[in-house]
């Protein structure tokens, strides 16, 4: 166990009062020559939205996919919630109902309807009754504004209701915590606003967000602090606002010089 002697905040923002939501140590991950991952740190606290940032290649969605396990990291550990995810012996299925996940290409099952997409994790992972699933997904759905879209085919909606019924069938799960992979990148401009401003709610209500995202306005908005990324290592973080305005470091400063 890690030991905290004051209240100050360390380098990864832990206050040492409270178990992290999600805890990540020395992560390592390559794919053959490439060191994609070199050593990450990061704490992310219970109710607490971090918006991940950085230039394309630095290692931004390997991260996100260690976090839940759709990658193996080769070295490091995490925990979610103090409990050890990494390692043997760990039940990878049920880490991932924990761990909800909205990706840049919604990744909704064509073939179902939106109620029925909703649904199939609760019914098949959690092991809800047709009934209990159906009832937890419209409220998911109503909470989204997408109650009278529920019998519809995905690809009768609009890019942005797509993303939005992926945000709500991993929020159905119940998950401790939510990670966003560019959850808005392939959204045309006009739809963008609205999938922001459902996570923007999402933020406010205490989920605890792991976010990937260039809309570095929403970042600095909505986010408690930023981590910027740079070749597979976490190169500065802070509170949102001042990091985003006054960075410490020149390759922050240049990225944001690249993107704003
Ligand atoms: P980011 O999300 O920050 O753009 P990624 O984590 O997707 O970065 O990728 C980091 C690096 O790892 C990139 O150079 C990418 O090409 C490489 N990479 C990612 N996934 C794989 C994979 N499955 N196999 C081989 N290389 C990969
Ligand atoms: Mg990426």
């Amino acid at each position: 166990m890690r030991t905290q002697t004051t209240t100050e905040k360390d380098s990864v923002g832990n206050t040492g009062e409270e178990v992290p939501a999600v805890s990540v140590r020395g992560l390592h991950k390559r794919y053959g020559a490439l060191e994609v991952l070199r050593g990450v740190d990061l704490d992310v606290a219970k109710g607490e939205t971090i918006c991940v940032i950085g230039r394309s290649g630095s290692g931004k969605s390997t991260l996100l996919k260690c976090l839940n396990l759709l990658e193996p990291p080769d070295a490091g550990e995490i925990r979610l919630g103090g409990e050890r995810i990494t390692g043997s012996g760990v039940d990878a299925d049920a880490v991932r109902a924990r761990v909800g996940m909205v990706f840049q290409h919604f990744n909704l099952f064509p073939h179902m309807t939106v109620l029925r997409n909703v649904t199939a994790g609760l019914r098949h992972v959690r092991s809800f009754t047709r009934q209990a699933a159906e009832a937890a997904a419209m409220a998911q759905l109503d909470r989204l504004g997408l109650g009278p879209l529920a019998h519809q085919r995905p690809n009768r909606l609009s890019g942005g209701q797509q993303q939005r019924v992926a945000i709500a069938r991993a929020l159905a799960m119940e998950p401790e915590v939510m990670l966003f992979d560019e959850a808005t990148s392939a959204l045309d401009p006009e739809l963008v606003k609205d999938v922001l401003d459902v996570m923007r709610a999402l933020a406010g209500s205490g989920m605890t967000m792991v976010v990937v995202t260039h809309e570095i306005s929403f970042a600095r908005e909505v986010a408690d602090r930023v981590v910027f990324m740079d070749e597979g290592l976490v190169a500065e973080t802070g509170p949102a606002r001042p990091t985003l305005e006054n960075p410490r470091t020149a390759r922050l400063r240049e990225f944001l010089a690249r993107v704003l």
